[in-house]
C-alpha cells in the first residue's frame, strides 16, 4: 500500500544543517559554507536551496510545491538572526544570491549581490552605515548592474559604458574617485538602461528581487556556456545547481574594508606559503574583474594586522580540517573578517605531487591517500618536455590544451603545404580554423596543430590525441585567414613561414621559437637525477609516491618493445618484462629483399633458402632483447601483418614496370612483384591473410621464428644470462589453429633447447571476439593469454582504427555515443565484457593461466583500473607509459575513503 506522501520534501537547508559531504544536494559552495559554519568560523548566516529544487524547476518549468514557503520560513529566521528585514526602508537586510553546483564551474553561472536594495532602502542602508551615502549608492548601482545582467539579460557592456562615461566626465580611471552624487547619477542611468532592455522598471519589491534572482540561478545551469563547459569537463548534465542566499557583508564600506582571495599553498608549484590577492574598499566581483589593481595578500598585514593574523589562523585550520590545499574567498567589513567561500583548490600536475608529499610529511594524510590524490594523467603531463619560459615570452593567445606537449615550428595553413615543408625537414605547425578528415596528412606531417575553433572533442583534438601530437584548439583570439595564408591575433599578423610555439598542456600560443627543456621527471626515471639528493621538490615527491605505488600494486607492468634500445629504456622506467615484442620490424629495411624472395619463391627450395637467410638475423635481434631483459619474461609475437605490407605499393610497382619497359630494361623481377602484389591484394587486409593464418599457410615461416627465439635463448643462457621467452601466436580464433602451431613449435623447441635448461612458454593473443568466447577451449592449448585490445576493439566494434578516428569519431564524441575513444580507454561494457569472459573461462579451464594485456590500453589510467578489477596479472604498454601504468596499478590496488576533489 503506497503511503500518502504527506511529508514535504526538504528543499532548503540552513548553513547550520549542512556539511561538506552533502555536495550532491547543497553544491560545493553550500556544503563548504555549512562546514565552515559548523567549524565556528565567521561565515555570514544564510541558507541553501538544494539541487533537488533546481532539478524539479528545470524539468517542470516551475518552482516545486513547498519551496516558496520553505524559503519564506528560512528568510524569516535569517531576518530574526540579523535583527533586520529584507529590504527594510530604515535598516535593510541585504543578501547575495549565489549559484553553486557539485563541481565548481568557474565563471559559468551567476551571483547577484546586494539583493534587497531599492529607492527607499538605499537611504536606510546609508544611515545604517553611519550616513555613508557613497557606499549605499555604490551598492545599489552594483545591484542594478548584476541583476540586470544576470537576471534580465541586459547586455553588460551598456552598464560598463555608462560607468566609463561618468569616470571620463570626472576625468578619472579609478571608481573610488566617484562620489555619492556621481553614483546616484549612475543609478539613474542604470535604471534607464534596465527599462530600455526589459520594458519594465527595476523591481522595487525585495521579495520579488530575491525570487527572480533564485530563478535566474536555476536557469543559469542551462546557459549555453555552462552546457559547453560541462561537456568539456565531462560533468553530468543533470546535476543541477544549488542556490545560496547569504546575508551581505560589505567590503566597500571604506578603506578599512575590502575583499580578497587566497590559496593555502601555491597551486602552481605546490610551494608552502601565502598566496592571494586583496583589494581594499571593494566588493567581491571587483577582484576578478580587474577594475583596479589588487595587492598581494601579504600587504594586508600592514593594512589590518588583526584580520590578517586571523585569516592565516583560519587558513591553517582549514588545511588541517580538509587535509588539502584550500582556496578561499573572504571579505573584511570595517576590520571584521568574514569567510565567504572555501573549497579544495585546483592545482597543476606538479603541485598535485608536491602537495601530496608535503601533506604526508605534515602527518595530515598517509601514503595511500597521497597516491589517491595524484593520477596517471598528471604524471604523463609531467613527462612531456616543457617550454623554458622567461620574461621574454608572453603568450599572445590562449586556447584549450587539447593534446599535451610543446611544439615550435613554421606556420602553414594547408595540409598540402605542411606535407611539403615537412618533407624538406622543416618543423611546421598546422594552423586551421578547424580541421577535418582532409587535413589528416598535414596533421601527421606537422609538429603541432593549432585551431581557432572547437573544444576538447573537436576533430583536431581527438585526432591529435590519438597520434600523441601537440594540439591547441579553440584559440578564439586568432583570426585565421586560410586563403590569405595568415592569421591575426591582437596587433600581430602571422604569415605562412613565421614561427610560433604552442603548449598543448596550457593551451598557450607564443610568437617565435620558445626553447624546450627536458622534463625533470623523465630525467629522474632515466636515473639522471638522484631523488635522495636532488633539491627538486617535484622529483622527490614523484619518487616517494611511485615507490609506494610499486609496493601497493598487484598488477605487474611490462612494456611493448621491439628493439634492445626500447627494452633498455623501458627497464629504466620500471618495466618488469616485455609483454609484446613485435617481430615485423625484423622484416623491414635491408631485409625486405629476403621477404620478397620468400614471397616470390617458386618452389620449396627457394622458400627454404629465403627463410634460412632470415633465421640468423632474427636470432641476433632476439639475443639483444633477451640480454637487455635478462631475467625477465619476454613475450615474442610471431609475425602478424599480411605479407603484402612488406612489398611496395601497387601503384609504385606499376609505374616502375612501365618506366623500365620504356627504357627497354629487364623487368622480369618487377613484373613478378607486380603480379604477386595483384594476387595478394585484399579488400580488407585487417580481416585477411594475417596472424596465425600466415603461419598455417606459409610452410616454415613460424617454424623459422620459433627456432630463432629458442636458439637466441640458448645462446644467452650459454653466456651465463637468463632468458625467459614466451611465444605468442596472434589472431587465433579457434583452438585448432593454436594446436597446429603448437605441435610444430614444441617439436622445434625440444630439439633446440636440449638440456640447456631454457624454458619456453607458448600462448596466444586474445584479440578475435571468437577467441574470447571460446577461451575455455583455447586455454587447453595456451600457457598464457595476452589480450590484444586494439584488434579486439576493432573487431568488437567492427571499425578499423586507421580509417575511423579521423573520419567520424569527433562526431560520435559530440553526440555522446562514446565519452572517449574506445581505442584510448577500454570500452568496459562491450570489449571489456569479452575480456572478462575470456579471463574467467580461461582460468576455469587452466588454473594459473597467465593473463596480460598488450596494446596502448595498457598505459591508459582508466583501463588499468579495469584490468586490475578483472584480475589480470600484468599490463604491457609503450616504454613512456610504463611509469603511468605503475602509478595507476598502485592506485587501483589501494582503497581509500578519499574525497572526490574534482
Ligand atoms: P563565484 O562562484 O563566481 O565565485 P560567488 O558566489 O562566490 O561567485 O560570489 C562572488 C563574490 O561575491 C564572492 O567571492 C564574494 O566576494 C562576493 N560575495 C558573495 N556573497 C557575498 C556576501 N554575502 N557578502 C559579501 N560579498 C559576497
Ligand atoms: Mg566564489
Ligand atoms: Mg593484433
Amino acid at each position: 500500500m503506497a503511503a500518502h506522501d504527506s511529508v514535504e520534501r526538504k528543499y532548503v537547508y540552513d548553513f547550520a544543517e549542512g556539511n561538506k559531504d552533502l555536495k550532491d544536494l547543497l553544491g560545493g559552495k553550500g556544503a563548504n559554507l555549512a562546514e565552515m559554519t559548523n567549524l565556528g568560523l565567521p561565515v555570514p548566516p544564510g541558507f541553501t536551496i538544494t539541487t533537488e529544487a533546481c532539478k524539479a524547476y528545470l524539468t517542470t518549468g516551475r518552482e516545486p510545491d513547498g519551496l516558496a514557503a520553505q524559503i519564506e520560513a528560512h528568510l524569516e529566521s535569517l531576518e530574526r538572526e540579523m535583527g533586520r528585514r529584507l529590504g527594510d526602508p530604515d535598516d535593510p537586510l541585504l543578501v547575495s544570491v549565489r549559484s553553486g553546483a557539485k563541481f565548481s564551474m568557474p565563471g559559468m553561472m551567476e551571483t547577484v549581490l546586494n539583493v534587497g536594495l531599492n529607492d527607499r532602502s538605499v537611504v536606510g542602508l546609508s544611515a545604517q552605515a553611519g550616513r555613508n551615502d557613497r557606499f549605499a549608492w555604490d551598492s545599489y548601482r552594483r545591484l542594478i548592474q548584476m541583476f540586470g545582467k544576470t537576471v534580465c539579460e541586459v547586455p553588460g557592456e551598456e552598464f560598463e559604458h555608462a560607468l566609463d562615461e561618468i569616470k571620463r566626465a570626472k576625468g578619472t580611471h579609478n571608481d573610488l574617485d566617484l562620489d555619492a552624487d556621481d553614483l546616484r547619477g549612475l543609478v539613474d542611468a542604470y535604471k534607464k538602461i534596465f527599462a530600455k532592455h526589459t520594458g519594465r522598471e527595476f523591481p522595487q519589491e525585495p521579495r520579488e528581487q530575491l525570487d527572480l534572482a533564485i530563478r535566474a540561478v536555476f536557469d543559469s545551469w542551462n546557459a549555453e556556456r555552462a552546457v559547453l563547459y560541462r561537456r568539456q569537463e565531462r560533468i553530468p548534465a543533470d546535476l543541477g545547481t544549488a542556490v545560496n542566499v547569504v546575508a551581505m557583508v560589505f567590503g566597500n564600506l571604506g578603506p578599512d574594508s575590502g575583499t580578497g582571495v587566497a590559496f593555502t599553498r601555491d597551486p602552481g608549484s605546490g610551494a608552502q606559503g601565502i598566496y592571494g590577492d586583496y583589494l581594499a574598499n571593494a566588493q567581491g566581483e571587483d577582484v576578478v574583474a580587474g577594475i583596479r589593481n589588487t595587492v598581494p595578500l601579504q600587504e594586508l598585514e600592514q593594512l589590518d594586522k588583526t584580520s590578517y593574523d586571523q585569516l592565516l589562523g583560519i587558513m591553517a585550520r582549514l588545511e588541517e580540517h580538509y587535509k588539502d590545499l584550500c582556496d578561499i574567498e573572504f571579505t573584511i567589513e570595517r576590520g571584521k573578517l568574514w569567510m565567504l567561500q572555501t573549497r579544495v583548490g585546483k592545482r597543476t600536475a606538479a603541485a598535485a605531487f608536491v602537495i601530496a608529499g608535503q601533506l604526508v610529511d605534515e602527518g595530515l594524510i598517509d601514503l595511500d591517500e597521497a597516491l589517491h590524490r595524484v593520477n596517471g594523467a598528471q604524471l604523463a603531463q609531467l613527462m612531456f618536455p616543457r617550454f623554458q619560459l622567461d620574461h621574454e615570452f608572453e603568450a599572445v593567445a590562449k586556447g584549450i590544451g587539447a593534446s599535451p606537449g610543446a611544439a615550435s615550428g613554421k606556420v602553414v595553413f594547408t595540409s598540402a603545404r605542411a606535407v611539403e615543408l615537412a618533407a624538406e625537414g622543416e618543423a611546421v605547425i598546422l594552423v586551421r580554423r578547424e580541421t577535418n578528415p582532409d587535413d589528416l596528412n598535414g596533421m601527421i606531417a606537422a609538429k603541432g596543430i593549432l585551431t581557432s575553433r572547437g573544444g576538447k572533442t573537436s576533430h583536431a583534438a581527438v585526432v591529435a590525441r590519438g597520434m600523441g601530437k601537440t594540439c591547441v584548439s579553440g584559440a578564439d583570439e586568432l583570426d585565421v585567414n586560410v586563403p590569405a595564408k595568415r592569421f591575426t591575433v591582437g596587433d600581430h599578423v602571422v604569415n605562412e613561414g613565421d614561427v610560433v610555439s604552442i603548449d598543448g598542456t596550457t593551451g598557450k600560443v607564443y610568437l617565435g621559437e620558445v626553447p624546450v627543456m627536458p622534463s625533470e621527471v623523465v630525467q629522474y626515471f632515466e636515473g639522471e637525477l638522484d631523488p635522495e639528493t636532488t633539491d627538486d621538490a617535484l622529483v622527490r615527491a614523484v619518487h616517494r609516491i611511485m615507490t609506494h605505488a610499486d609496493a601497493a600494486r598487484r598488477l605487474r607492468v611490462r612494456t611493448n618493445a621491439d628493439t634492445g634500445a626500447d627494452a633498455a629504456r623501458a627497464r629504466r622506467f620500471g618495466a618488469e618484462g616485455i609483454g609484446l615484442c613485435r617481430t615485423e620490424h625484423m622484416f623491414l629495411g635491408d631485409r625486405r629483399e629476403l621477404v620478397e624472395r620468400l614471397i616470390l619463391a617458386s618452389g620449396e627450395r627457394e622458400r627454404e633458402d629465403a627463410l634460412a637467410a632470415l633465421l640468423p638475423l632474427q636470432r641476433a635481434d632476439f639475443i639483444e632483447i633477451f640480454r637487455e631483459m635478462d631475467g625477465l619474461p619476454v613475450t615474442v609475437r610471431l609475425i602478424d601483418p599480411p605479407l603484402h605490407e612488406f612489398l611496395p605499393p601497387l601503384e609504385q610497382l606499376a609505374v616502375n614496370v612501365a618506366v623500365a619497359q620504356e627504357r627497354g630494361e629487364d623487368v622480369a623481377k618487377e613484373e613478378a612483384l607486380l603480379a604477386a602484389v595483384r594476387r595478394m591484394h585484399e579488400e580488407n587486409p585487417m580481416l585477411g591473410l594475417r596472424g596465425v593464418r600466415l603461419g598455417l599457410v606459409i610452410p616454415g615461416l613460424f617454424a623459422m621464428q620459433v627456432r630463432a627465439i629458442a636458439e637466441a635463448a640458448v645462446a644467452v643462457v650459454r653466456d651465463g644470462g637468463t632468458a625467459c621467452p614466451e611465444i605468442m601466436v596472434p589472431l587465433v580464433g579457434a583452438v585448432q589453429e593454436l594446436e597446429t602451431v603448437r605441435a610444430e613449435a614444441e617439436r622445434i623447441i625440444a630439439e633446440v633447447v636440449g638440456d640447456s635448461g631454457v624454458e619456453v612458454l607458448i600462448g596466444t593473443m586474445i584479440e578475435v571476439p571468437r577467441a574470447a568466447l571460446t577461451a575455455g577451449q583455447i586455454a587447453e592449448a595456451a600457457e598464457f593469454f595476452s589480450f590484444g585490445t586494439n584488434d579486439l576493439t576493432q573487431m568488437g566494434w567492427g571499425f578499423s582504427r586507421d580509417d575511423v578516428e579521423g573520419a567520424f569519431f569527433w562526431r560520435y564524441l559530440e553526440l555522446g555515443i562514446f565519452g572517449i575513444s574506445p581505442f584510448e580507454s577500454i570500452d568496459t561494457d562491450g570489449v571489456g565484457r569479452l575480456i572478462r569472459i575470456a579471463a574467467e573461462e580461461g582460468r576455469a579451464a587452466r588454473p594459473g593461466l597467465k593473463l596480460g594485456v598488450c596494446g596502448e590500453h595498457g598505459g591508459d589510467p582508466d583501463s588499468v583500473h579495469f584490468f586490475h578489477s578483472v584480475g589480470l596479472d600484468y599490463v604491457s604498454c609503450s616504454p613512456f607509459r610504463v611509469p603511468v601504468a605503475r602509478l595507476e596499478a598502485g592506485r587501483a590496488a589501494i582503497t581509500t575513503t578519499g574525497s572526490d576533489s574534482r
